[in-house]
């Protein structure tokens, strides 16, 4: 389809761009390109395809498909949600540079960051980015990366994108936003000014936790030669049959996240007016500190609540007893997921770094699937009982 033609909306976008039938057969789904090669019609000569580090029809299809999603000129597709940040942090720091992080974001990100690419020399600062003053003061001369994610996981504090985009332009750095929690039916970072987007293609986009992904999604031509660079040379790349789940996914992203969304306000609102739940971490309610700033930035508020059950022993009790919910690491998933933060996706950030953030024992973490909604509150209502 051509985008400029027919300016479609987000979710003709998902179902038609990067999707157009296949030219040689009709096939109405894009083919899953399972090719290491591309046979040269004479020496110098191909159809723009040579080997499949490099490019697969399928990924490019996928590739432009994310690229019309965010709004962006560019996406390149890897392996996993790591996997992209590393290709993107990889090729735009060096031996001396400076990267700004937002002190709460996943976990894997400053593992990374700390564990391997300080060996190489680039200096790292965590600060807590929804405070811009302090975010404006971590700013220094070789700064290059300022690195959001916005709502935070799981503590669902936001970051007001367009701001961020100003002290990051201002110190001649660039903004990149991890959008995963949201996917870009509901936050478009890149028209607020972010210049790079990133995704965990695992969760929302995919959709239907079957595969792993990541994707980085750019604004200008060196973002697109840089992570062309890097899917040949680190080869991280996303496999053909990977590249078609997450097209897959996509064509119901739509309605799959105003679903997660109905769902999650259904759930956050019975969770607070629960008597054994202690606090709810959900930035669709209108007396959340940000939820002017969630109104402005974001078109729907997703299905991802943090719950403050009081105690590790609470948690536990209650995780022992859900059927409906999952206890599973991940989300983003049509299956409604429950995870324990501070034993799971946080362990790794120690109780010094998880009490900094406020990080508790008694947190525990739902991604709302898509389920019917009386059937996950009535999970809950079981699994609060046992507390
Ligand atoms: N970003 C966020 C917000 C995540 O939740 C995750 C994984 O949970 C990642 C990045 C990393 O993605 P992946 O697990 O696909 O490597």
């Amino acid at each position: 389809m051509k985008k400029k033609e027919l300016n479609p909306g987000f979710a003709t976008t998902a179902i038609h761009v990067g999707q157009e039938p296949d030219p040689s057969t009709g096939a109405v789904t894009v083919p899953i390109f399972a090719t290491s090669t591309y046979v040269q019609e004479a020496l110098g000569k191909n159809k723009g395809y040579e080997y499949a580090r490099v490019s697969n029809p399928t990924r490019t299809r996928l590739e432009q498909n994310l690229a019309a999603l965010e709004g962006g000129s560019s996406a390149h597709v890897f392996a996993s949600g790591m996997a992209a940040v590393t290709a993107v942090t990889q090729c735009f720091l060096k031996q001396g540079d400076h990267l700004i992080c937002g002190h709460n974001v996943y976990g894997g990100v400053p593992r990374l960051f700390n564990q391997v690419l300080a060996n190489y020399g680039v200096e790292f600062t965590y600060v807590d980015t929804s405070d811009l003053a302090a975010l404006k003061k971590a700013m220094r001369w070789n700064t290059r990366i300022l690195w959001i994610e916005t709502p935070t996981n799981p503590l669902m504090v936001l970051t007001d994108i367009k701001e961020a985009a100003k002290i990051a332009h201002a110190g001649g750095a660039e903004l990149v936003v991890d959008n995963t929690f949201m996917s870009p039916y509901f936050q478009r970072p890149l028209k607020l000014g972010a210049d790079m987007v990133m995704h965990s293609t695992t969760k929302f986009l995919n959709g239907h936790s079957d595969g792993l992904g990541g994707v980085i999604v750019g604004t200008k031509p060196i973002h697109a030669e840089k992570m062309a660079f890097m899917q040949k040379t680190s080869g991280g790349i996303l496999s053909p049959f990977e590249c078609w789940l997450v097209l897959r996914g996509v064509k119901s992203l739509a309605v799959r996240m105003e679903k997660h969304d109905e769902n999650g306000r259904a759930v956050a609102a019975y969770l607070r007016k629960h008597k054994k739940v202690k606090k709810v971490l959900y930035p669709g309610f209108t007396d959340h500190p940000q939820y002017a700033l969630a109104k402005r930035q974001m078109t729907g508020f997703g299905s991802m609540i943090t719950i403050e059950t009081g105690s590790l022993r609470n948690a536990k009790k209650m995780l022992a007893k859900v059927v409906v919910c999952s206890l599973g690491e991940s989300l983003g998933g049509v299956e409604t997921l429950i995870s324990h933060p501070s034993t799971m996706t946080h362990a790794a950030l120690g109780v010094d770094g998880r009490k900094k953030i406020g990080l508790t024992d008694g947190m525990v973490r739902l991604s709302v699937g898509i389920e019917d909604k009386q059937d996950i509150i009535g999970d809950l209502e079981t699994a609060l009982a046992a507390i």
